[in-house]
């Protein structure tokens, strides 16, 4: 399905994007229990997708100076339109020329959608070793870490933009799957209680494994196929619908415990990166204090007003404060 492999760095598995360990997410989870031992193995099988199968794959199709592709106009077909190829690279375009602005979240969305695509491969899982009792639970692991970090990352959503391309991707994932997943078939599910300002973040298990792969199987498509021949409006179009952070997901962060928020922003934010016009990219180190926590903060946001975080600060400012 992937043949072209267009490069391959060398790979820190211990590299981990984002990953949310078993006693991390009680409380967002009520329905499921996971038997796996050794659920840290799930977080570096998924950096393994992620970077070999994810951003170690795909062809970019090109016309050449002398008129010549480097595949074949004819007889390709685009498994979406089912229509021969109709658009490709020109001479001296890039996939990051051509779709600038959302070319980071895309490239990281695909390469984590392969991932969760690939999970559902007992071969891939068989490399790294785990066992058939041991199945539905590093794809279930490796589903509600993605769905929390969707959650998390609302939190890089300002005034209608997004400041990290990482929390963008996660949370189209999750947007899309919440809002297409089929009647009988959900996949994800929140159950709020208003009283108690307070969610629980539901999988069905049966579900995903048996209609999880499909639904992300969609998005891949749409994202893979749009980065090898360079199709910018198809995949404009899917972003923009996606990345709109509603109502009801703005009231859903809103009641993530304050407490895990920030600590889930220390880890993010300690250590950045930075680029200047001249792109040149410059690593900013903080303390492990609050005060390094404060600051990373707003060298990186800046110090406009945002609502969100605001309505969370004074919801959660005295529980926050009596526990000290
Ligand atoms: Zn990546």
């Amino acid at each position: 399905m992937f043949p072209y492999f267009t490069q391959i760095d060398t790979i820190n598995l211990g590299e981990n994007v984002s990953y949310v360990k078993e006693d991390a997410f009680s409380g967002y989870n009520s329905l499921n229990s996971v038997s796996l031992n050794n659920d840290y193995q799930v977080s570096i099988f998924k950096t393994a997708l992620h970077e070999l199968l994810g951003h170690g794959t795909g062809k970019l199709f090109k016309i050449d100076e002398n008129g010549n592709y480097n595949f074949d106009i004819e007889k390709t077909i685009n498994p979406l339109t089912k229509e021969k190829i109709k658009t490709y690279y020109l001479p001296g375009e890039t996939y990051e020329t051509k779709f600038s602005s959302n070319c980071r979240a895309l490239e990281e969305g695909r390469a984590d959608y392969m991932a969760l695509y690939l999970v559902f491969d007992k071969r891939a899982q068989n490399i790294f070793e785990f066992n058939e009792n041991e199945y539905e639970d590093v794809i279930y692991i490796m589903w509600l870490s993605m769905f929390v970090s969707g959650i998390l990352g609302i939190g890089s959503y300002h005034n209608g933009k997004w400041k990290n391309p990482y929390s963008l991707e996660r949370f189209i994932f999750l947007n899309y799957v919440f809002k297409n997943q089929e009647l009988g078939k959900e996949i994800v599910a929140f159950n709020i209680d208003e009283a108690k300002n307070s969610f629980k973040l539901v999988i069905n298990k049966n579900n995903l494994i048996n209609y999880g792969k499909n639904i992300v199987g969609e998005i891949l498509m749409k994202i893979h196929i749009a980065k090898c021949i360079g199709d910018v409006k198809s995949v404009e179009d899917f972003v923009n619908k996606y990345q709109v952070v509603d109502e009801y997901m703005k009231n859903i962060y809103g009641m993530v415990p304050f407490t895990f928020t920030v600590k889930k922003q220390m880890n993010v934010d300690l250590i950045m990166e930075e680029s200047n016009e001249k792109q040149i990219i410059k690593i900013n180190q903080y303390p492990s204090t609050p005060l390094g926590f404060i600051k990373s903060v707003v060298d990186r946001f800046g110090l406009d007003y945002n609502e969100i975080t605001y309505k969370q600060w004074t919801k959660y400012y005295d529980p926050f404060k009596k526990s000290q």
